[in-house]
């Protein structure tokens, strides 16, 4: 078995497919496993590839997994966060004091309005617009959905398809926004979240470590750069390397499957459709232990260019671990591959920052030191129209009998780390005993991503 990419859905896959007594191979891009999940140091602290927490929902038999391998390290943690919502600083995730107290008067009466006109609202088109319009209403799309999507997939919310809707958005009536904010034992469960003492990165490091242990190969700085499907297997190339398998699970970005395994015409053309966003990630280091209370501050508004500025030392108590003398920001940039910000000087895109968080009333003082990090493949572009060519990318790579396709890049989808490990427990599930994959069980667990809601 060949596994393409090591981030959480790869060793996930590849930890699960050794247990079970197979030869796994793992290639990977990057010098170290982890893929976005992954942690590294700026300046001596850990840091990850923008605000990462594992949520409490991840299903109890992969927290199972992950708690056998990290033990203590493994914390749970109590979210500390906040959001600029028209000019004022609201705790997120909301509590209802909070949002009676802080939201401006016009806000919170353009809300209730919403809320008593809910019923008699209907979604015209299928556009994230009219979705978030129809069900929560006009004035979350106003004063928060709309610039927010905006900002991250540079597209006006009526461009985007209303999926992205059922995607990302949790509540998406006012009532069960209400119940969100008002039951206790929901605010409670909302309220915590899994991390890791040394970065989330050491969710990816526990279960490459666990795949090792059971006979998995990981083999980094290898980039597969072709496959030939044949009738007996998949011949896979990277770098200098080639591998005969029996079956390959990929979990790289989908357009890139079907250009690697050179598919006819009509997917490449769709395949070349399908668009991504890209994130420039900016490390801004403080001489100081830490430059805020805050684990993260969430920016929907189009004033400042980060969707979310956040500080690792807060995530853990890294007591012991982390330096005391020096503390890191990491913002997420959003933008497109090659454009002003993904070309951007480290420097001059830190200090456009920083007077745009101090205009927000966000006190920083001057960084002693920037890093960078850019993410081609950041989030899936749910463009209005990209169902269709998605539909024809992934009804040739399910005709496959030799590939799967799974995880968040593979399946061209929002996902959370839990759920990324969800497909690949999934996956590993649907294979039967001659070692092919069962198509009834994998459509099935495929219904099941479909239902997936990212969690923030
Ligand atoms: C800004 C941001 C914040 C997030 N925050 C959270 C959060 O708080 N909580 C949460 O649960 N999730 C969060 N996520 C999502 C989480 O990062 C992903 O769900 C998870 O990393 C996906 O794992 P994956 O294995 O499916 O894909 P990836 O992590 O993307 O791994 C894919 C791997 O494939 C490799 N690859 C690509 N091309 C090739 C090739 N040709 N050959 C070999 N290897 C290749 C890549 O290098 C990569 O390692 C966040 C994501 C982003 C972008």
């Amino acid at each position: 078995m060949v596994v393409l990419g090591a981030g959480p859905a790869g060793l996930g896959v590849a930890l699960l497919l050794a247990r079970r007594g197979h030869a796994v191979t793992v290639l990977e891009r990057a010098p170290a496993p982890g893929g976005l999940a992954a942690s590294f140091e700026v300046a001596g602290v850990r840091v990850d590839h923008g605000s990462h927490r594992l949520h409490p929902s991840c299903p109890p038999e992969i927290l199972d997994v992950l708690r056998a391998e990290l033990g203590d390290d493994l914390q749970l943690r109590r979210r500390h966060g906040r959001i600029r919502l028209a000019g004022r600083w609201v705790t997120f995730p909301p509590r209802p004091a909070d949002l009676a107290r802080r939201l401006p008067p016009r806000v919170s009466a353009h809300l209730a309005v919403d809320a008593a006109t809910s019923p008699f609202r209907t979604a015209q088109r299928d556009t994230f617009a009219d979705v978030v319009r129809a069900g929560l209403g006009p004035t979350m799309l106003r004063e928060f959905y709309g610039p927010y999507v905006q900002k991250i997939w540079g597209l006006p919310p009526d461009q985007l398809s209303g999926e992205l809707a059922r995607r990302r958005v949790g509540a998406r009536t006012p009532g069960a926004l209400l119940r969100r904010v008002l039951d206790r034992k929901e605010r409670a469960r909302r309220g915590v979240f899994w991390y890791p003492r040394h970065g989330f990165g050491q969710i990816p490091e526990a279960l490459a470590n666990a795949a090792t242990r059971a006979g998995a190969e990981i083999v980094c700085d290898a980039e597969v750069t072709r496959l030939d499907l044949g009738d007996d297997g998949v011949r896979v190339q990277a770098c200098d390397t080639t591998i005969d398998a029996d079956h390959v699970w990929s979990t790289v970005p989908l357009p890139l499957i079907a250009r690697l395994a050179d598919a006819p015409g009509d997917v490449l053309d769709a395949a070349a459709r399908l668009e991504h966003r890209a994130l420039t990630l900016l490390y801004l280091v403080f001489d100081v232990a830490f430059v805020s209370d805050f684990d993260a501050s969430y920016f929907p508004g189009l004033e400042v260019c980060a969707s979310r500025v956040s500080e690792p030392k807060r995530y853990r108590d890294g007591r012991g671990s982390d330096p005391d003398d020096r503390t890191v920001l990491c913002a997420e940039i959003p933008c497109a591959v090659g454009d002003d910000v993904w070309t951007a000087a480290p420097d001059a895109l830190a200090s456009r920052l920083v007077t745009e968080l101090r205009a927000q009333d966000l006190a920083v003082p001057s960084p002693i030191a920037v890093d960078v990090r850019r993410v081609a493949h950041a989030y899936p572009t749910y463009r209005v129209g990209y169902e269709t060519h998605l539909q024809t990318v992934e009804s040739w790579v399910l005709a496959q009998p030799r590939i799967v396709s799974l995880g968040r890049q593979g399946l061209f989808a929002h996902d959370n780390t839990h759920h990324t490990l969800a497909t690949a427990w999934a996956a590993a599930d649907a294979l039967a005993a001659d070692g092919r994959l069962d198509p009834e069980r994998w459509a099935a667990a495929r219904e099941r991503f479909a239902t997936h809601v990212v969690e923030d």
